[in-house]
């Protein structure tokens, strides 16, 4: 296949700029700004604020100008490891495999003299004291930080990639870096496993995790009490089956439940399941009469795109994606990556191959994280970017789950409804990622589906609308809750999660998780 791979430094950047504008509804109605100020949902404003009955949501005006821009490949030979390093080799997946960052001596290798020497200490501090997941980082993660010129301290800290791929103890909240309500497994997908592995906690789909390995770890992985390996701070949970038995009882469970037509294959990184398993895996899924839609999880696309370009790979998915159409199931790849200039020439012949390949779609699905993207700008540039640059399909923006010290990352919920708004009208309908919580037990709710929201303890409160069979009677009525960051709270909610915290009963903090 011929690269189109080209690397220099872009010929110009998207800005933000004010500007009157429409927003669009999320069913893609338009609405001028003057019909806004009624919306309302649940007695609270779409902007979040708590509507009395006679007081509406002022308008806003989005600001945001549209320039497409087009896809710049970083030059990876502005870091001095890699100065050598030639376009086939990059364009390896091996290769990229074989020179992962793993540890700070091999930063330092890439980085040369760029860095001062406290950036590496504080990697260190951040390992020793906070860090859940192992270091990992693929060239091609590494050369999306700063990337159009050579990094220094200051470029190094900024940047997006860097803060959410690589966290560095000053990075953390201070006071609190992790909530007081924060968990391993925060979304308790291992006590919805039907059989290892296997999540069933929507009516009708599943999530089926083949492997707890990826091609790339990031800092902020909801998955990080099953996910990489053990770091000093987090013992991992480990698969007790061989995959061969925990995917054939998989299948069982499948068979056996004709109420599930949606498949999640994800892990980890389906791009770390040796294609002829995966394959096998996907093809065993098309047999069954029920399934009618298969997404694969791959970060890896983004993170790896070299990956999903491999000969072997692609003539694979051309054969799923051929049977799929015979039986009418539609195979999607799902994937994540929460920053514009991840979105590189090489991740959109990636895509696009792929799609080439007959699958239905490539779609992504980011985390919010502060810092990163929790501007209007930022989301848009990110959107637009894969949309127009790489054909892959926005699709959601999930609030960072509670896991331990993730605080630095968080929003509150509120911030997620102001955003969810902002980027309203600018991009089409069918491409508008929705903003969810994926509220503990209950799933993801989008940001402005809340019953209840105490702003003082930044206490958000949710409520089920279906059941599942694994669920008791009276599963619905429960109320399930997601917190904002403490560090978010006016000082009078802070003062009430230090009381709640300090207490030995720990009675109020639990009945708020029961
Ligand atoms: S790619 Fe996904 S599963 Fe892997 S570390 Fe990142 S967020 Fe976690």
């Amino acid at each position: 296949m011929a690269s189109v791979t080209t690397i220099g430094v872009p010929t110009q950047r998207r800005n933000g700029h004010r500007s009157e504008t429409n927003v669009t509804e999320l069913d893609g109605t338009e609405l001028s700004s003057a019909e806004l100020p009624g919306i309302e949902l649940n007695g609270t404003a779409l902007n979040g604020t708590a509507l009395n009955g006679t007081e509406r949501a002022a308008p806003r005006s989005p600001a945001y100008n549209y320039a497409f821009t087009e896809l710049v490949e970083p030059d990876w030979r502005r870091l001095p490891g890699w100065r050598d390093v030639n376009s086939a080799d990059w364009r390896s997946a091996q290769w990229q495999r074989a020179h992962c960052v793993k540890n700070a001596a091999q930063l330092r290798a890439v980085m040369g003299d760029l860095l001062p020497e406290f950036v590496y200490a504080d990697l260190a501090r951040d390992q020793a004291q906070y860090s859940s997941m192992q270091m990992l980082l693929t060239p091609q993660i590494v050369n999306t930080m700063v990337p159009h010129e050579a990094p220094d301290a200051d470029s190094f800290y900024a940047d997006p990639v860097r803060r959410y791929m690589l966290p560095l103890a000053s990075d953390r909240a201070a006071q609190w870096s992790s909530h007081p309500l924060a968990s391993r497994d925060s979304l308790h997908e291992h006590e919805m496993w039907q059989v290892e592995g296997l999540t069933h906690r929507y009516p009708t789909k599943v999530l089926a995790e083949l492997t707890s390995t990826c091609p790339q770890y990031c800092g902020h992985c909801t998955r990080m009490d099953l996910v990489g390996t053990w770091t000093p701070q987090v013992t991992k949970l480990r698969f007790i089956g061989k995959p061969v038995d925990r995917y054939a009882a998989m299948m069982e469970y499948l068979q056996a439940t004709p109420g599930v037509r949606d498949v999640v294959v994800s892990g980890g990184d389906v791009a770390n399941v040796p294609w002829p398993t995966l394959e096998h895996f996907v093809d065993r899924l098309l047999t069954i009469d029920s399934i009618r839609d298969i997404r694969l999880a791959s970060k890896g696309l983004v993170g790896l795109p070299q990956h999903w370009l491999q000969p072997a790979v692609v003539a694979g998915m051309e054969r799923l994606a051929r049977t799929a159409r015979e039986r009418g199931v539609q195979i999607a790849i799902h994937t994540h990556t929460n920053s514009a200039q991840s979105v590189t020439p090489l991740v959109a012949e990636a895509a696009r191959t792929m799609l080439h390949t007959g699958i239905r779609d490539v779609r992504n699905q980011g985390v919010l994280l502060a810092g990163v993207n929790d501007t209007q700008e930022q989301l848009l540039d990110l959107c637009f970017a894969l949309l127009d640059g790489a054909g892959i399909m926005p699709y959601y923006f999930y609030l960072c789950d509670m896991i331990p010290h993730a605080e630095h990352w968080r929003l509150p919920v509120s911030k997620a409804q102001d955003l969810q708004l902002s980027i309203m009208g600018f991009l089409p309908g069918f491409a508008t990622p929705r903003i969810v919580c994926d509220v503990p037990y209950l799933g993801k709710q989008w940001v402005h589906q809340l019953v209840d929201y105490d702003r003082e303890r930044g206490i958000t409160s949710w409520q089920k609308r279906y059941l599942t069979s694994i669920e008791a009677d009276n599963g619905a009525e429960r109320t399930y809750r997601y917190f904002d960051p403490v560090q978010s709270l006016p000082e009078s909610g802070q003062g009430w999660w230090r009381t709640q915290s300090a207490d030995p009963t720990g009675a109020v903090l639990e009945s708020l998780t029961s």
